[in-house]
């Protein structure tokens, strides 16, 4: 019963692939690293890559030990944790000369601290080896424990992104695993933690949800104290993934923003190709600001 509903046209975008862009694929795999924008086919790789602004390196390995039905990365066992990739990671943080770093990583429910030791490791190397560059850090819900959460925010990340992904009522369907009640007290623990630490989140529309209801995602999300928001259409990444049950257009995503704005969100990147890490280095200025 796969139903498919043509792409509207604000959504046909190429892939750019001029010379900037293939040294920096290199650059990857000689350092055995992932990135999300490559990973998930970003469209917005030659805005965020050419212009030096920002990346989104996957860490923890290429596996995954949950299978969310709007993801494309591999589920399964992962390999060995390797202590190496920290250092990498800011490495090419410099040769790629960026002003902000988004770090995401698999779930790795396999480990007691679901990761959290190298994760701070990585943003503690990336900070020694590019002081200027901002730091975003968005982490699994690490089931949530709490003692995994404070080893990642002694690293004191710019900004903590955690994404609720899609609306209550669709998450069990969505996501594997994450609960939005326990993502959402995640964000909250957070400021609790570290209260001038801005908090962030992601909406992903086109799933089946009502407007209401991205309404009422927005209000717990301020409930919980967030500060920044992204809300963007999710895009099916092959067959075996949820559909799409519908495309919005531009001006609906206006219509959000405003809405999120008014709401107390001190930044809200909302549209059809926003992705989490989209603008992000905006709103780290945007936040820090308020
Ligand atoms: Fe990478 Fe995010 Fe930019 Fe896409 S929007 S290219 S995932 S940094
Ligand atoms: Fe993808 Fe993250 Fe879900 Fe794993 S936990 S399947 S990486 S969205």
């Amino acid at each position: 019963q796969n139903t498919y509903i043509r792409k509207p046209e604000w959504l046909k975008t190429r892939l750019n692939t001029n010379k900037s862009y293939k040294s920096l694929k290199k650059l990857m795999r000689d350092n055995r690293l992932n990135t999300v924008c490559e990973e998930a086919q970003c469209p917005n790789i030659h805005e965020c890559w050419s212009e030096r602004q920002t990346a989104t390196f996957m860490i923890l390995g290429d596996t995954c030990t949950r299978g969310c039905r709007f993801c494309a990365v591999k589920t399964g066992l992962p390999n060995e944790l390797d202590w190496g990739e920290p250092q990498r990671v800011a490495d090419s943080v410099k040769v790629m000369g960026l002003k902000h770093v988004v770090v995401t990583s698999v779930a790795r429910d396999d480990l007691n601290d679901g990761g959290a030791a190298v994760f701070a490791e990585t943003v503690r190397a990336i900070r020694r080896e590019n002081p200027t560059c901002s730091i975003e850090i968005l982490p699994s819900d690490m089931k949530g424990d709490y003692e995994s959460l404070h080893t990642l925010m002694d690293s004191e990340p710019d900004i903590f992104n955690h994404n609720i992904e899609t609306v209550q009522r669709l998450t069990k369907k969505v996501r594997a695993i994450a609960r939005y009640e326990r993502s959402l007290e995640l964000l909250r623990r957070v400021k609790e933690i570290a209260p001038n630490t801005p908090t962030k989140s992601s909406i992903m529309v086109g799933l089946g949800e009502t407007k209401e209801e991205l309404i009422e995602a927005l209000d717990d999300l301020r409930a919980h104290n967030v500060d920044i928001v992204t809300i963007g259409q999710y895009l099916q990444p092959t067959r075996k993934h949820l559909n799409v049950e519908r495309y919005y257009h531009p001006d609906e995503f206006e219509e959000l923003k405003e809405i999120a704005l008014a709401k107390g969100f001190s930044h809200c990147e909302a549209g059809p190709l926003v992705r989490s890490s989209y603008h992000a280095d905006e709103q780290v200025n945007a936040a820090t600001q308020n």
